[in-house]
């Protein structure tokens, strides 16, 4: 069922001080999308509104004409969030102009609507198409009673063609489904779960909201995702109520880039899909929302690849024994089963490169990655050595996978065929820091599980002294991968999937040493 904005459901949000970096913003928004809010509250003063307003007026021809672009005018005051100083009546008289001036829509907030009288809200509706909004920006209240005031306020908008928006602070995905389920079935909802839960965002369009917000220069709400992941990374102008949602949990998040790898073979593939980074510190909320918010499966990080094995209702018997998943799937009834694919993901990293039967391998570290790389390598015949900062969890490790633990000290009289590096010290934004000094590098090949950046001082220093060195990358792809065809039982386009993640990788590296310049 297409919202009233019809495809245009990504709104580029242009917000500057001046109105020449306004009109600039609203030219570069065009270029991704037709829908565009001018955020005229964000002009310094009214030299600047009257002149942005006369720009629109001259472009109401030209790029702004009225088949290319759908401009809401919102002038939001300060009582609701906004930075318009002026009195409810100014912001009338603003936004009437705007509406003369070939703005289809006009964004008007609840506080200033219930100001109104009947007749002066009917004209204003009467100029241009009234989308009532109701913003929080400390949490999600009872949304009931939200509904009641937005229709109150002449805002149901069923009746001239009008709609209302809901933006509330989601502090819980539970928070954010209610936020959601307010679009469901309406066409003309705007829903927006607002905060660093972020992915909810995308989500609400898949629930029916009409729009998703992002911004062309400054945030101008909590969360917002960029313009050009919202169209490229998620294709969100596509997502309707019958794409599969996937994900990965973790906490941090934000920088994984599992969206790129599973995006791109989603969009390769043309499966109706999207994937998306869920932040999770509880993991209890997002197992209770996740059937409203549509997830049919999800990679798993740091912390949760342990606890959420307890948490599973079936299990591979690989993972199991691991004692860490970090691939579920959700089958028939919401059943949640799960895998491990950093094992397949390290020997296909590793095997082309030694012959791991009767090798000797140092592992460093005894996490949730190190577990699976241990069971892999101790399957495939290697001899498993384990370094840790805390000997007890080393031991432990070896016990069960029939290795042995060594202390640090000892590592310099000690040979490998490899080294593998599961903990994270070498990670941005530490890439400065190695978990081994050069004088203990004594082996054939080092294997670093870090991908970012792919060239880890660890490796960068086996390189120095002529050993082989392979990034954490192959092992990424090679994981990633297994999930994708686990999820969608189809092959993985790998090659698509891997050049998505080197293609940022390449541009992040690429900041970073211009950054050091
Ligand atoms: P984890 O479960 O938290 O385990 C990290 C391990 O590293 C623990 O043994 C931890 O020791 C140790 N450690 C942490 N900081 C340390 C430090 N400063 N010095 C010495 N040891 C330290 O994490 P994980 O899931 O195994 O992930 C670890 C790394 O592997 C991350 O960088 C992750 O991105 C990477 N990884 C890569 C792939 C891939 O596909 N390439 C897959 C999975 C993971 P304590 O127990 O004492 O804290």
């Amino acid at each position: 069922m297409p919202g009233v904005f019809g495809k245009g459901r990504i709104c580029a949000v242009a917000a500057a001080p001046r109105a020449a970096a306004l009109a600039e913003q609203v030219r570069r928004g065009l270029l991704e999308t037709r829908t565009i809010e001018l955020r005229l509250d964000w002009l310094r003063d009214s030299g600047e509104i009257d002149r942005f307003i006369r720009w629109i007026d001259a472009q109401r021809r030209g790029i702004l004409r009225p088949r290319r672009a759908t401009l809401i005018a919102t002038c939001r005051r300060r009582a609701a969030g906004g930075k318009f100083r002026g009195s409810v009546a100014e912001e009338m008289r603003i936004l009437r102009e705007a509406a003369r001036a070939g703005c289809g829509w006009l964004d008007l907030e609840i506080e200033s609507a219930e100001k109104l009288a009947a007749e002066d809200l009917k004209s204003l509706g009467a100029a241009a198409r009234l989308l009532i909004s109701y913003h929080d920006f400390r949490c999600t209240p009872d949304l009931r009673g939200v509904a009641r005031r937005l229709a109150r306020a002449g805002g149901d908008g069923g009746t001239a063609g009008g709609a209302i928006k809901i933006a509330t602070l989601a502090k819980s995905y539970g928070d954010a489904v209610r936020v959601m389920q307010t679009a469901r079935a309406r066409r003309n909802v705007v829903a927006i779960p607002m905060g660093e839960l972020a992915a909810p965002r995308v989500l609400a369009l898949r629930a029916g909201s009409a729009l998703a917000y992002a911004p062309l220069a400054e945030a101008t709400a909590p969360g917002q995702l960029s313009l050009d992941d919202l169209v490229s990374l998620y294709c969100a102008g596509r997502i309707d109520l019958r794409t599969a949602v996937y994900g990965v949990i973790g906490n941090p998040i934000h920088h994984s880039l599992s969206p790129h790898l599973h995006n791109a073979g989603f969009q390769a593939r043309r499966i109706n899909a999207v994937y998306v980074p869920f932040l999770v510190r509880d993991l209890r909320d997002f197992l209770e929302a996740r059937r409203a918010l549509g997830v049919a499966g999800f990679s798993v990080t740091i912390p949760h690849k342990e606890t959420l094995l307890k948490l599973l209702d079936g299990c591979d018997p690989l993972a199991a024994e691991i004692g860490a998943v970090n691939t579920v799937v959700v089958r028939g009834g919401g059943k949640l089963f799960g895998y491990n694919t950093d094992y397949v993901g390290v020997l296909r990293a590793l095997e082309r490169r030694i012959s791991l039967a009767g090798s000797a391998v140092l592992i460093l570290g005894a996490g949730g990655s190190a577990r699976a790389v241990a069971f892999a390598l101790a399957r495939a015949g290697a001899n498993v050595r384990i370094c840790a900062r805390r000997p007890a969890r080393a031991r432990s490790l070896a016990r069960v996978v029939g290795g042995e633990a060594i202390e640090r000290r000892h590592l310099r009289r000690e040979f490998f065929d490899a080294i593998v590096n599961t903990t994270p010290v070498g990670m941005y934004p530490h890439a400065n820091e190695s978990p081994l000094a050069a004088g203990e590098l004594n082996c054939r090949l080092v294997f670093d599980a870090v991908y970012r950046p792919r060239r880890t001082k660890l490796l960068a220093m086996a390189e120095r002294r002529g050993i082989e060195s392979v990034s954490g990358l192959d092992m990424f792809v090679a994981q990633g991968t297994a999930q994708w065809e686990i999820w969608t039982g189809e092959r993985a386009p790998v090659e698509k999937m891997r050049r998505a993640v080197v293609a940022v990788l390449d541009c992040e590296e690429r900041g970073k040493s211009a950054a050091h310049k």
